[in-house]
């Protein structure tokens, strides 16, 4: 009977053994095997938040490059807008566009821009093509090593380009028939080389009428016209060169008021870096030119009639 009742307590002790080791066993699997499944579920919700984040991310870029194309094309339709503002200026250009041949009793308009190019060229140029308008600029060399393009610009824009000394000092260039020769040939030589323009104008520093000149500019003015070049002086000043802070609006009066006095109007500008106030005068200059009765807007050639402070073509003395 003892015997019967240790074996029972043995068999339960040993039921107990096996529950308790159950119930270790699930303790101790069931947060592992809980685990392993988050760890599963999280890489899955990972790989999903990655691919929505993709998604998103691709929405919102298409969004920023639609709103991109959006604003272009407002831009686009703006320009289109502000040059179809611009076509009543341009009629009178036609004459020059269309067969060079301007009626006898229009006037003519030679805008010129001396000392460039600088760093206004290229916003000059911008407002000569938002009217249609081909000028003239008489430049020197000293910008020809550091931007090449400026005086491309100009040329490759179907603008007129001309000599205005390379060095455009008055001291070494006018000093003897020597220094002018050479600085001459040196300018000629240097817009031949950058443009590939045989230009044949040219504006004398201070004018074929200058007064600083130590050697006779007849003697210039025939060193000039044997190398077969046309030299142009001006008759309208717009005196952008008096002082730098001389006003657009006085600019704009200066040329204006100059305009009606002539038939063939050659007027003095300036495109250098202190000369911002020609800059901004320009787009007045233009549209008031354009707005007069027969008046055209053109660029000079060998062939135009030249306006010379100093005319020496039957070599004068
Ligand atoms: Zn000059």
């Amino acid at each position: 009977m003892d015997e019967e009742k240790i074996d029972r307590r043995r068999r339960r002790v040993k039921r107990l053994k096996v529950y308790l080791v159950v119930l270790f066993l699930l303790f101790l699997i069931t947060p592992s095997v809980v685990c392993v499944i988050a760890i599963g579920k999280l890489n899955i919700l990972n790989t999903r938040l990655e691919e929505l984040e993709n998604k998103f991310n691709k929405y919102e870029l298409t969004g920023i490059l639609k709103a991109e194309a959006d604003s272009a094309l407002k831009v686009d339709e703006e320009t289109e807008a502000l040059s179809e503002d611009t076509e009543e200026p341009q009629l009178h250009f036609e004459y020059y566009v269309d067969d060079y041949v301007v009626p006898d009793d229009f006037r003519k308009v030679y805008l010129t821009f001396d000392d460039g190019p600088s760093i206004y060229t290229t916003q000059i140029l911008d407002v000569l093509d938002t009217y249609g308008v081909k000028a003239t600029f008489f430049v020197t060399g000293r910008q020809a090593a550091s931007h090449p393009e400026w005086y491309q610009e100009i040329v490759g824009r179907g603008h007129a380009i001309g000599m205005h000394s390379y060095s455009h000092i008055y001291s070494d260039i006018y000093e003897s028939e020597e220094n002018f020769n050479d600085d001459l040939t040196k300018i000629h030589d240097v817009i031949e080389f950058t443009t590939g323009i045989d230009s044949r104008l040219y504006r004398f520093p201070g004018g074929s009428s200058n007064t600083v000149s130590a050697v006779s500019m007849d003697k210039l003015c025939n060193i000039v016209n044997e190398k077969g070049y046309v030299y142009f002086d001006w008759n309208i000043t717009s005196q952008d060169a008096t002082s730098p802070s001389l006003r657009s609006s006085e600019i704009i009066n200066n040329v204006v008021s100059g305009i009606g006095k002539y038939d063939n109007c050659v007027v003095l500008m300036h495109d250098a870096a202190d000369k911002y106030s020609t800059v901004q005068a320009l787009p007045a200059i233009i549209e008031q030119i354009l707005g007069m009765e027969k008046t055209v807007i053109l660029p000079l050639d060998a062939d135009t009639t030249p306006i010379q402070h100093l005319s020496v073509e039957d070599g004068g003395a």
